[in-house]
């Protein structure tokens, strides 16, 4: 559906080049040029498109699929509104009252742990959305005139984004990374400015708020700018996101002595069962006000200017163990396919899967920590399999089973690397393993049953060509048949 409509898309921008970044939807309806209303991606659908990619965090993707679905009607509104004006004669008087109300934007401010997937949810969002969307960070932003990157370098990557055009980039969204680094350095003293922290948090708000700024354009291969371009911020979509690690435990404190609402009682039920620190302050994103906020370093124009701010919550084990194999671009299935570039086939039984996300969870890293788990388990037969290629050396299957990820404080033994043919099969066999996709048998019988089906395809093949030759033909092609579906091998 978005390749049918992105392909629309390109046919048209090149008749119409600028409004080459508005969504799908508004082409196939503007391109009639009737005035009614075009269908833009729903929040639904949106949401469909995120849960392909994205575990759990169904706040966030409901808060994100209505902001972008939103962002294209105002997107909508606003060059309908430039059309109904331009075709009123004496400037668009006699509008209706409705042209006349302005939709503004709704900021959004993420706020979540290390590996909930923050970002993730940023990135996805760029693949499904069809207007400029670039992803900042907040820690390489200095304020203007400091040494560093300046605010303005984010609009200037939106509009490379755009390819230069300035309509489609002050249409875009602006992902902004890392903001809780932005807060007010306790160490700055008065009579210094903060220019990493603070300084930053009131360049920033500017661009939030709608102003126009002066951005290069765009540079030639000598390098050369060519003056500068006006792009207006008041309609790009700014969602910033950050950890804010200890915020929820100042809340904690805050909700220590007068405790109220649901959320905060099972809070209380977990810190009296003494469960970790982390989870007891995902808990509290949803009590976190904007008080909690300033007191964290953040100026108030600058949460003012991120009217709607949600909380991602730590992924649980069993959302660590489906990270690691359903999404889309699941951990798992990536280091399946790094393999498959070898020819040789990674396994992993599901008490492995589990003891991963078990061992994720304790490092207090989300989802962050099950790659570096993988990393160790598999780099010792990701350094041999390139070099064994060929013959007796050649390897042919790398298991991870519990022993290869080990107990959740200790290393296990790594990844189990198989060179014979069978050798899997064999081990699967007497160890008991259930392996998804492997048909758990005795691979002795196998190797008998293969062999005993070879003697007497042979000898039919001798009867078929001395009795029946016009057959030979058929036998051949079942013959063919059946090597094609690896009976012979597997
Ligand atoms: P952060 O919240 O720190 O920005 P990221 O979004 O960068 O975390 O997540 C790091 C990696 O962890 C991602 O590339 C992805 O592989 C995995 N990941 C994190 N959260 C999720 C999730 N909710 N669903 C699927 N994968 C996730």
């Amino acid at each position: 559906m978005y390749a049918a409509a992105r392909r629309l898309l390109s046919s048209r921008a090149r008749t119409c080049a600028a409004a080459a970044w508005a969504p799908s939807y508004y082409y196939s309806h503007s391109a009639a040029s009737s005035p009614s209303r075009p269908r833009f991606p729903t929040p639904r659908e949106i949401r469909r498109g995120l849960d392909e990619f994205v575990v759990g965090q169904d706040k966030v993707k409901k808060v994100l699929s209505v902001a972008v679905h939103n962002h294209y009607k105002r997107i909508y509104n606003e060059s309908s509104n430039k059309r109904s004006r331009k075709s009123l004669p004496c400037g668009g008087v006699g509008t209706s009252g409705d042209d006349e109300i302005e939709l503004e934007k709704s900021n959004i401010l993420l706020i979540g742990p290390t590996g909930s997937g923050k970002t993730l949810l940023a990135k996805t969002l760029a693949r499904f959305v069809n207007v400029p969307f670039v992803i900042a960070d907040a820690t390489t932003i200095t304020q203007a005139g400091y040494s560093g990157e300046d605010v303005e370098s984010v609009i200037y990557k939106l509009l490379v984004a755009a390819d230069f055009n300035v309509e489609a980039a002050e249409r875009g969204i602006v992902y902004i990374d890392e903001v809780d680094k932005l807060t007010k350095k306790a160490e700055c003293r008065e009579d210094r400015r903060d220019v990493s922290g603070e300084g930053v948090q009131q360049a920033l708000l500017k661009i939030f708020e709608g102003i126009v700024i002066n951005v290069p354009r765009k540079r030639s291969r000598d390098n050369i700018s060519h003056g500068y371009v006006e792009v207006d911020t008041r309609n790009i979509l700014f969602i910033c996101g950050g950890t804010f690690s200890g915020l929820g435990k100042m809340v904690i404190e805050r909700h220590q002595h007068c405790p109220f609402g649901f959320g905060i009682q099972i809070c209380h039920d977990l810190r009296n069962r003494g469960w970790t620190t982390a989870l007891q302050e995902s808990c509290y994103i949803d009590a976190i006000e904007n008080d909690d906020l300033i007191a964290y370093g953040l100026i108030p124009e600058f949460i003012g200017r991120l009217p709607i701010t949600v909380g991602l919550t730590n992924l649980s084990e069993e959302q660590l163990v489906q990270v690691l194999r359903e999404p889309k671009n699941a951990i798992g299935k990536q280091y399946k396919k790094l393999f498959k570039m070898n020819d040789v086939k990674l396994h992993f039984t599901e008490n492995a899967m589990r003891l991963v996300a078990k061992k994720a969870a304790a490092r207090e890293t989300g989802a962050r920590g099950l790659r570096s788990i993988m990393e160790d388990i598999l780099t010792e037969a990701m350094f041999e399999i390139p070099d064994a290629k060929e013959g007796k050396e050649k390897i042919i299957a790398v298991l991870v089973d519990e022993e290869s990820v080990g107990p959740p404080h200790h290393r296990g033994c790594g990844a189990k690397i198989f060179r014979d043919d069978g050798a899997l099969e064999l081990y699967v066999y007497q160890n008991n393993i259930k392996l998804p996709g492997l048909i758990q048998s005795n691979p002795r019988r196998g190797r008998i049953f293969r062999l005993c089906l070879l003697v007497a395809l042979s000898a039919t093949k001798l009867w078929i060509y001395q009795t029946l030759p016009c057959f030979s033909s058929i036998y051949d092609w079942t013959g063919l048949m059946l090597c094609k579906a690896n009976v012979f091998t597997q």
